[in-house]
């Protein structure tokens, strides 16, 4: 403090403004004697022009001049701009006059009187003080509205507000700049409330910023988080709000404050960017960049999924001539169809890109076999031939399409695309408008499958299938005791195909529904037959594959065929796998319940092969057991297949079920199980499948073996 005054002293300068020289000069001595420096004035006008030139830090001013009063010097020293803190010296004590003095802005006034002199050095010391500590002040602030309305610009150049939320009170203030941000004008809502800037934010946003304010306000965490906003102008910004957070003692947040950020032309320009590098500008379509991106994430997917990826290479056939003969613009427009063709025919989670003039490329993804990877290609190939309309022109093209998959044709990027372009260039070389796996037993494989399922959809219509039968046989009497219906197919260039060729694809495609279907109404048919023409009632064995077990209204439909032909439940036996009933075990409980319910016979067919859960097997309604020809081909000489057979002979007793031997083909085979306590037989031995005019002559003339 004392070294203050001191720098006080050393740098002021007083003005005496007195017109009693004496005095002046008495008053003049005692300032420098105290250190100060004084100079003087005798009249109003002498102490303008002294002030023009020096600005000093004190002036000591007498009240009644010769040329004008003190306050009319006052009001002069204003009018020029200076702000110089005065003493008020005056010889009438007036108290009046004291308290005018000092609104007039005098900082102090004396009395001329006999302690004068004595009063005057601390008296100017104080008012010294003061002014400065008044302008210490002043500038303070004076830099502090500067940095303000600096920071204000600033704000302003960048489109930040600040903010500040007392999650105690829930008072919520803005900068002025954040109003204008929102589109308000600064101040208006006057009451910004949480709830109400909740609503101005996209709704799918605001999951995401409530739980980081919730989680700024429970646990005290700053957050920096992107989101979408409706303006009041409607416009649709997006803005990066960070936020810090003041805590007590305790952990409560006492105030979260951040600055929000108006990002909506960066991520604008972001995004203009992202479409330059990423897409292609004609057809908006991804362009070989992101194609590569997006092959090398199908691929990570399905290397997790254990699933197949399809890279498709496109070259449109002829596009080459349709550009030179009708012009780039016709060329252009017509990519833009071929386009949105493509578009219409690739799952969303598809790529589909352009990779080059007339070339494009699709990705496919979540597929499991190359049936469909197929089967969509044909799908792209047929919607490009169809003719598209440009500009009064009639267009007609095709395309080649070269198909690499994952993983059997390449684990990378690059190899699948090296080798889908190989395989497109064999089928361009094929005369276009065709496509090319590139691994040649892929080729051969989906050729073959999807010759067999086109015509095998035929084959139903022109009943191409048919069915045999095989004889059962009770040994003990030498009797037939059923028949198990097996389907054939007779194709019309391959002849006849047996079931374990085509009945895994009827399965894949559905078709093992409608077949299936005609197959028990045959079979039902048939058996009725018989009986009508006077034949010894017997079992219509009829094998169920999966999908037609899983369906749910599988007993409705069976009513209804039994009802159609007439033929007593109890003479219907249906042979399911075990795998087909543990596929889904609950459910096939139900089924199998609701069957036998109905009188209908259930055996478990190729018994041995599957599970084999004996345990299981008392659960499920069955009547019987069909032991696998794999067990019984070799009982006589593997020890251990005799063992596992007399197992499941002695099971199926103790059970009380049936059991009927498969693949009985010779005498001692038959034997073996005789003497093993399995008379019920099945095989070559008896009968090889026959047709129902044959199973009529035997019924005739009883078997020979
Ligand atoms: P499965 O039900 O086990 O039928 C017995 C198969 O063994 C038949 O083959 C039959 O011809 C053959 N077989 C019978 N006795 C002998 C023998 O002594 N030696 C040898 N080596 N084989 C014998 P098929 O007709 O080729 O049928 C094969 C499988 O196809 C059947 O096995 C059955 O699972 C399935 N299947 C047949 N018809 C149908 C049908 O209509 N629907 C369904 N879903 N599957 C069927
Ligand atoms: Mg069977
Ligand atoms: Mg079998």
């Amino acid at each position: 403090m004392a070294e203050s005054l001191h720098d006080v002293k050393a740098e002021s300068t007083i003005l005496i403004i007195e017109d009693d020289i004496a005095f002046a000069e008495l008053t003049s001595a005692t300032l420098e004697e105290h250190g100060f420096k004084a100079i003087g004035a005798t009249n109003g006008l002498e102490a303008m022009d002294l002030l023009s030139t020096t600005i000093p830090s004190l002036i000591i001013l007498d009240y009644s001049l010769p040329d004008m009063t003190g306050a009319a010097i006052l009001e002069q020293i204003a009018g020029s701009g200076l702000s110089v803190p005065f003493i008020m010296v005056t010889g009438r004590d007036d108290a009046l006059l004291a308290v005018q003095m000092m609104k007039t802005g005098a900082c102090d006034y004396l009395l001329k009187d006999a302690g004068f002199l004595d009063r005057l050095p601390a008296a100017v010391l104080r008012t010294l003080h003061d002014a400065e500590t008044r302008e210490r002040l002043r500038r303070t602030e004076e830099s502090l509205r500067q940095s303000e309305t600096r920071l204000a610009r600033a704000q302003k150049i960048a489109r930040m507000g600040s903010w500040e939320w007392n999650p105690q009170t829930g008072d919520i203030y803005w900068s002025d700049e954040l109003y204008r941000i929102f589109g308000f004008a600064p101040g208006e809502p006057q009451q910004v409330e949480m709830d109400w800037f909740i609503d101005l934010i996209n709704e799918a946003d605001r999951p995401a910023f409530k739980k980081a304010v919730n989680s700024a306000a429970r646990q005290c965490q700053p957050f920096s988080l992107i989101y979408r906003i409706k303006s009041r102008n409607g416009d649709d910004l997006v803005v990066n709000s960070q936020a810090e957070v003041e805590c007590d003692s305790e952990g409560r947040a006492q105030l979260v404050s951040g600055t929000t950020l108006d990002i909506t032309a960066r991520i604008r320009a972001e995004n203009e960017i992202q479409q330059l590098i990423n897409y292609d500008t004609l057809t908006n379509l991804p362009n070989r960049t992101l194609l590569h991106d997006r092959i090398r994430h199908a691929i990570a997917q399905a290397a997790r999924d254990r699933q197949m990826v399809g890279v498709l290479f496109l070259d449109l056939d002829r596009f080459k001539g349709i550009n030179e003969t009708l012009g780039h613009n016709v060329g252009d427009k017509l990519l833009t169809s071929i386009a949105k063709r493509l578009k219409a025919c690739v799952r969303e989670t598809d790529t589909l890109a352009r990779i080059g003039g007339d070339e494009f490329s699709i990705v496919l993804t979540g597929v499991s076999n190359e049936e469909t990877i197929a089967a969509i290609t044909k799908k792209i190939l047929t919607l490009i031939s169809e003719p598209i309309y440009i500009d009064g022109h009639e267009i007609y093209t095709s395309g080649s399409i070269g198909i690499a998959v994952y993983p059997m044709d390449g684990e990378d990027v690059h190899t699948l695309l090296k080798h889908a372009d190989q395989a497109m260039y064999q089928a361009k070389e094929r005369d276009g408008n065709n496509f090319q796996f590139f691994s040649s037993e892929m080729n051969i494989k989906v050729l073959e499958r999807m010759l067999l399922e086109n015509s095998m959809r035929k084959a139903l219509e022109r009943e191409d299938l048919f069915l045999l039968y095989q004889p059962q046989v009770d040994t003990r009497t030498g009797g037939i005791i059923g028949m198990e219906a097996l389907l054939r197919w007779r194709h019309p260039d391959m002849g006849v195909i047996v079931p374990d060729k085509f009945i895994y694809l009827a399965e894949e495609t559905g078709l093992i529904i409608p077949i299936g279907e005609w197959v028990l109404r045959t079979a039902c048919h048939q058996a009725k037959t018989w009986q009508r023409q006077g034949f010894p009632p017997m079992r219509m064995a009829v094998n169920l594959s999966a999908k037609q077990f899983g369906q749910k209204d599988l007993d409705d439909t069976i009513a209804a065929i039994l009802l159609e032909s007439g033929l007593d439940a109890d003479w219907l036996e249906l042979e399911i796998t075990e795998s087909t009933i543990m596929k889904n075990p609950d459910s096939s409980i139900r089924m199998l319940h609701k069957l036998r319910g109905m009188g209908i016979s259930l055996a478990i067919d190729d018994f041995g092969t599957g599970y084999s859960s004996l345990s299981y097997l008392k659960h499920f309604p069955i009547n019987r057991l069909k032991i696998d020809r794999m067990f019984v081909r070799d009982i006589i000489n593997n020890p251990d297949d005799a063992a596992i057979v007399e197992i499941i002979i002695s099971m199926a007793h103790t059970l009380k079920l049936s059991v009927t031997a498969e693949g009985v083909e010779t005498r001692p085979l038959m034997e073996f199980l005789s003497s093993r306590n399995c008379a019920e037989m099945q095989g070559y031995l008896f009968s090889r499948p026959v047709s129902a005019e044959e199973i009529t002559t035997i019924l005739q003339n009883g078997l020979t073996y």
